[in-house]
């Protein structure tokens, strides 16, 4: 195998690069900081057949304790750029809180909804990121102010597609049918006065805070399981009596039982096992099947 890919890391724990902190290694690992390097590394991976995951935040995966066979990419070509009309051009590896952040700063409104959630552009481009409405009336999606974005087709082509080519819907995307990468995407803002946009932001943290777990204390990757519309796929743990339910160093988080919480030196099997009994115990109590919305990376 012949990889010329500069900085190549092999055997590289994956857990450091996950919202879980849990996950073994990758037989090949490398960081990409531009957009070019980007794609240098996946025309490298295709060339050798090697199979490759492109990672972001990883806070929307479980990679598995035997890790991942083949090349992790991990994009950090983060370039932000402001342009005229209310207009930004973002790398797919931008933050999207450094967007908020910034885009703030001008008086831009598009992205506050989604303070304090962990991801990339393209992790956000991939499961169309959302989060409830500032009247808690409604879910705001990422596509809502999704322009164009130039990919990379899983047929080696670059092209620039507008938002209808996402196909969006809730927690869903093309990008987990097709294997096209994401490189950079125009986002469309509107003016707003700094104040408002604070007054969200503000409101959004404090509800998070109240609502779940906090990430730096009881690591996660957010909700386990797929929304199930009019019921609620956290209200049934709940109701199943599972809330603090524990196996091995993974537990039914006892603020949002939706999460699953790294206790400490959780193994990805404790979580692993811990979904499944979730799903048995709700399926058994109640009679609704729980579909997973996280990505279990790795070799099982
Ligand atoms: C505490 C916590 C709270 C959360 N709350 C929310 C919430 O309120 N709303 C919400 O929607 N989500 C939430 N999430 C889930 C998560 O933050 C989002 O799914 C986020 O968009 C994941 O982005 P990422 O960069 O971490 O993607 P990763 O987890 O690294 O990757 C996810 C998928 O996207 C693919 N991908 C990444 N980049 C690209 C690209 N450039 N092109 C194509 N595919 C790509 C990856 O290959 C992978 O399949 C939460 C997670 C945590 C940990």
């Amino acid at each position: 195998m012949l990889l010329n890919i500069p900085n190549l890391e092999r055997d590289k724990i994956l857990a450091p690069f996950t919202t879980y902190k849990i996950g073994g290694p990758a037989d090949l690992f490398v960081e990409v900081h531009t957009v070019d390097e980007l794609v240098h590394a996946l025309s490298e991976a295709s060339r050798n057949r090697i199979p490759f995951f492109l990672l972001g935040c990883g806070a929307n995966i479980l990679v598995t304790d035997k890790g991942f066979r083949g090349l992790v990419i991990r994009n950090r070509a983060n370039k932000i750029t402001f342009l005229d009309n209310g207009k930004v051009l973002a790398e797919s590896g931008a933050i999207v809180d450094d967007l908020i952040e910034q885009s703030k700063n001008f008086g831009l409104s598009g992205f506050e909804h989604f303070v304090d959630i962990p991801s990339t552009v393209g992790g956000a481009m991939w499961q169309n990121l959302h989060f409830l409405s500032p009247d808690r009336k409604r879910t705001v999606f990422i596509e809502e102010i999704v322009q164009t974005s130039r990919i990379l087709t899983e047929e080696g082509q670059f092209r620039t597609v507008g938002v209808d080519y996402f196909q969006y819907g809730y927690d869903t995307s093309i990008l987990q049918v097709r294997k096209d990468i994401v490189l950079e995407v125009t986002f469309q803002l509107s003016p707003k006065p700094k104040e408002e946009i604070l007054q969200v932001i503000d409101a959004n943290l404090a509800w998070r805070r109240a609502k779940q777990p906090l990430l730096a204390e009881f690591p996660s990757c957010g909700s386990v399981f797929k929304k199930i519309e009019g019921v609620g796929a956290g209200r049934l743990i709940e109701q199943a009596g599972l809330k603090g339910k524990r196996i091995g160093r993974a537990e039914v988080s006892p603020k949002h039982a939706n999460f699953i919480v790294n206790m400490g030196n959780a193994k990805a099997s404790d979580v692993l096992d811990l979904i499944k009994y979730v799903q048995d115990e709700v399926k058994r109590k109640l009679g609704y099947m729980l579909e997973t919305e996280i990505t279990v990376v790795g070799e099982a």
